[in-house]
């Protein structure tokens, strides 16, 4: 047993409150929070040390518990926070709750200014994550749970922010922003809010130390400051500033004080990106065009090219979808709107069809066929993606069972899951009961994953080999398109290597693709591992599979997606 931490205090609120009373009326609300208090209990919480802090939000003391039920404890809230169950009589309609979960020693929240826990869930909001863990004196415990990838900031580093960089605090800052919003018409048609955002900032911290990227961040205020003198200006959260401005000439302070940043350190050029959103009377919620502009600022990532980006047309389609996706979610599983297609794998030797690729289409009755990319990313943010592929893996099964049962001849099917139906269910146990449930042997079934699914903290490694152990095949998706491929063949046994389509893009006319796709195959034989290649458009791109020893192929060439018990191929 360890030491009892100094009383201790979590934080448990609903993201979505606002949204959720809007969209199901506020009893719905209410009983969220009843039954995030029923979770909490749940949790191992004395429900005479929980009170209601605001409407959407509880304060529980967790210092009764000893050290290693604490830990547990927390660890319980933010696992199971997500899957909430929701009490029956809540509408369909009803948004799925957002909860975050925060803690912190009481001693921390006291030396807070005032509303620390306000404060608190207002950074865990900018910084979009569930979970902040804000280290005092008890930096040991903290750092136990620093391994779940939970935010990690010590309270000082917090306190000082804005006193800090001596531009306004959020609070105010968003009440600023209401006002103009309110009145837009007083301030003209060109006001601008833009969000900064240090890209890595982490690494940034990580590669040197804290004083180092407290300068940083200084550094930044100081060059937002220097461009907008006289425009509002605030500290959002640790690496994000905002600026309220009718300049006209906004790109290029961005561009300046991108330039200038990049010069603090000569061996590790930060960069500070900008999102930009023109205000307009239809977004009547600070809130909203703070997330306007934030998502603007992401569309920069990873892009040298690009210091900025305005909220464009395509950046409120996709926010539309997006939204859209995350409200119908529950209610398109539940109303069959996802839809299971089948794309043929052939083999190069013979040329015939030897498996399919089950893939999920979400068909809306008001929008249409929705493609993955519109829908995936969505679902795993809301943590329901577990339930689409546990669908889609039914629909395979129930497909498989019908051939068997009336001799239509069938293939092996392969089935994508994600990172996180290993950790919101036992993916392995669902995938095996799906098989027992319609007596499929469960060499017909294959589980693609791809490399970003597979980090190299080989934290999937158990559930792999389980898989394998059960005679299922994990063939592994996207080959080559990461960083880590290598490594993770090394860590990890595939069946399967399916080689990302981006190689053959260029392929033709370029030798280097060429070899490096055939060193690829090689490769992998070498290994024992059997191999894919995926994209296959052109005749020519067939004969070269062919030729270096590819042994599937699985592309447009041979057929498109199409809803599973069509036909095949063309
Ligand atoms: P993936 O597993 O790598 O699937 C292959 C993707 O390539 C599919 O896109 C397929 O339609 C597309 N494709 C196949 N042949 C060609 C070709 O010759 N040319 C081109 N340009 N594209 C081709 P799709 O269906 O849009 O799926 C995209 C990704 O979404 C999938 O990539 C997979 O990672 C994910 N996904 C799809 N269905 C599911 C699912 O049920 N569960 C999960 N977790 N992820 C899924
Ligand atoms: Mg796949
Ligand atoms: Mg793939």
């Amino acid at each position: 047993m360890g030491v009892v931490p100094p009383r201790q205090v979590a934080v448990l609120s609903v993201a979505n409150y606002d949204d959720i009373c809007a969209e199901a009326g506020s009893e719905s609300g209410k009983a969220i929070v009843a039954a995030l208090r029923e979770f909490a209990v749940s949790c191992g919480v004395d429900p005479g040390h929980m009170r209601r802090f605001e409407d959407n939000t509880l304060l529980l003391r967790l210092d009764a518990l000893p050290r290693e039920e604490f830990l547990s404890a927390i660890g319980r809230m933010i696992v199971g926070a997500h899957d909430l169950a929701l009490p029956s009589h809540i509408p369909p309609t009803c948004p799925q709750p957002k909860v975050r979960v925060g803690a912190m020693s009481e001693r921390a929240l006291r030396s807070f200014v005032n509303d620390a826990a306000a404060d608190l869930l207002a950074y865990m909001d900018h910084m979009d994550c569930s979970a902040v863990f804000l280290a005092g004196d008890e930096l040991d415990i903290w750092q136990s749970l620093e391994a779940t990838g939970i935010e990690f900031l010590s309270h000082e580093q917090l306190k000082r922010m804005d006193p800090f960089t001596g531009l306004l605090k959020v609070e105010r800052f968003v009440a600023l922003l209401q006002e103009v919003l309110d009145h837009l018409d007083e301030f003209g048609d060109d006001v601008k809010l833009l969000y900064f955002d240090i890209d890595d900032f982490k690494s940034f911290n990580r590669a040197f130390d804290h004083d180092e990227g407290d300068k940083l961040l200084l550094h930044v205020a100081h060059e937002i400051r220097h461009e907008f003198p006289t425009d509002i200006a605030a500290h959002l959260s640790v690496d994000r500033f905002a600026v309220l401005t009718n300049s006209r000439d906004v790109v290029r302070k961005c561009a300046a004080i991108h330039e200038r940043v990049r010069e603090f350190r000569e061996t590790f050029a930060p960069e500070v990106k900008c999102g930009i959103f023109e205000l307009e009377p239809a977004i009547g919620n600070a809130h909203v065009a703070i997330d306007c502009a934030k998502r603007a600022c992401e569309h920069t990532k990873g892009r040298y090219d690009i210091v900025c980006h305005f909220f464009d047309a395509d950046l409120k389609e996709r926010l539309f979808i997006r939204r859209y996706v995350a409200r119908n979610a529950e209610l398109a599983i539940h109303e069959h709107w996802i839809k299971t297609y089948a794309q043929p794998v052939i083999s190069t030797e013979s040329g015939d069809l030897c498996h399919f690729e089950a893939l999920a289409r979400w068909d809306d009755p008001k929008r249409g066929l929705l493609s993955p990319a519109m829908f995936i990313p969505t679902l795993e943010d809301a943590h329901l993606i577990h339930k689409l592929d546990m669908c889609v893996l039914a629909d395979v099964c129930k497909y498989l069972s019908e051939c068997r049962q009336t001799g239509r001849p069938y293939v092996s099917a392969s089935v994508n899951l994600s990172r996180l139906d290993f950790e919101l269910c036992d993916a392995v146990s669902a995938v095996k009961d799906a098989c027992a449930r319609w007596q499929i042997p469960h060499e017909l079934v294959a589980i693609e994953v791809t490399e970003s699914a597979l980090d190299e903290k080989n934290m999937l490694r158990h559930e792999m080999d389980r898989l394998r152990e059960n005679g299922f095949e994990v063939w592994m998706d996207d080959f080559g398109c990461g960083y880590s491929s290598l490594n993770l063949l090394k860590d990890y046994e595939f069946d399967v290597l399916k080689v990302d389509m981006e190689f053959l893009r260029d392929m033709e006319g370029n030798e280097r693709s060429k070899t490096i796709v055939a060193s690829v195959i090689s490769m992998a034989q070498s290994l024992g591992i059997r191999t894919l290649v995926e994209g296959v458009e052109t005749t020519t791109q067939r004969s070269f599979l062919r030729d270096i020893g590819c042994d599937m192929m699985q592309g447009y060439l041979f057929g498109k997606p199409r809803p599973l018990g069509d036909d095949l191929l063309e």
